[in-house]
């Protein structure tokens, strides 16, 4: 197994790390999109979240990660499951890397058109969408992906499953999975229809203040002399971190939102004039989430103003003249609501 810097040892950068912690709570909150420079360690965020998510029960050697009690249908081990329960092991949660160069077929997988011609047998290799079913697909540089790349997302975004059709054969299987990207907005926009895909939205920035930047430095060459001795180090924080997760995971279906709280919620939203639904229930869930992880029974006012700026921040409107960001209206929108 590669060693990776450990999620607890990164210095600062706490909405990241609440973000990436309510995606791993929740899973149907949509994902995190971290936008901000080279070396603002948002990859080393997300691959150290990998290491701290729960293992799940998946069939052994399934290349569509079907759990036992769901089934793609499509693998050899799991075709028949009325026969006989698959043997299934306890796997970690797949977190799929979706490199910017990387072809259709290499995506969503590729239909043997010769095969099926000569043999008369369907064949399919499964591609990046099939290994992060149930787990999380991380593109470094969302905002670069090439247009068709964006589309065949958004569709499978959507419907949960990744349809294949070449000449006439057709095949397909669940595809859910949380989308985690990254990326530095001043090389390009990302598309408004990926944006509203994801969950949570923030910018992450070099720390400037002068004790955070030589704890930084000091912690990244004492990983990289001896990364065991210094995972060993962190062991027990690490440990912490993984234990609120697994903890807030099982008590979220017992967390209440009470009507007040949910008043102030569609109250903040409509306040910013965000569009549709999404925002609304992107805020309810993340703040669920956030009330889970601090081990509360309820929501409160508190847990939405935690998670505002995070969930609506890329979901309003552009004012032609902004003279503000988009975070600072939100928080200002959740200072007039939430002091009500
Ligand atoms: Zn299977």
């Amino acid at each position: 197994m590669k060693l990776v810097y450990p999620f607890a040892a990164i210095v600062g950068q706490e909405e990241m790390k609440l973000a990436l912690m309510l995606a791993a709570v929740d899973q149907t909150i949509g994902g995190v999109l971290i936008f901000g420079d080279r070396g603002t360690g948002k990859s080393t965020a997300v691959r150290a979240l990998a290491a701290l998510l729960p293992k799940k029960s998946l069939v052994s050697g399934c290349p569509y990660n079907c759990t036992p009690q769901a089934y793609a249908g499509l693998c050899a081990r799991c075709e028949k499951p009325a026969r006989r329960e698959p043997k299934a092991q306890m796997e970690p949660t797949p977190v799929v890397d979706l490199p910017l160069g990387a072809t259709e077929d290499r995506v969503i997988g590729a239909l043997d058109i010769e095969r099926a011609l000569s043999a008369g047998e369907k064949h399919f290799e499964p591609g990046l969408l099939a290994r992060a079913h149930g787990g999380f697909l991380y593109i470094d540089e969302v905002n670069l992906l090439e247009d068709h790349l964006v589309d065949l997302l958004l569709d499978v975004t959507a419907s949960g499953e990744n349809v294949v059709e070449r000449e006439g054969l057709s095949i397909r299987h669940p595809a859910r999975f949380v989308l985690v990207g990254s990326g530095n907005p001043e090389e390009g926009e990302l598309r408004p229809q990926l944006l509203d895909r994801f969950g949570l939205c923030l910018e992450v920035r070099t720390p400037t203040d002068l004790a955070s930047r030589i704890e930084v430095v000091r912690r990244r060459e004492e990983f990289e002399q001896d990364r065991v001795a210094f995972l060993e180090k962190w062991k027990r924080e690490e440990t912490k971190v993984r234990n609120a997760i697994s903890k807030a995971r099982m008590a979220l279906p017992d967390v209440e939102m009470p009507d007040s709280t949910l008043e102030k919620a569609v109250e903040l939203s409509m306040a910013l004039g965000s569009d549709g639904l999404r925002g609304e229930l992107t805020l309810i869930r993340a703040a669920r989430a956030a009330a889970a992880l601090d081990r509360s029974k309820q929501v409160t006012p508190a847990h939405l103003r935690k998670v505002a700026v995070l969930a609506l921040r890329h979901r309003l409107r552009k004012a032609p003249t902004e003279e503000i960001d988009s975070g600072q209206r939100v928080e200002r929108a959740v200072a007039s609501v939430l002091a009500a």
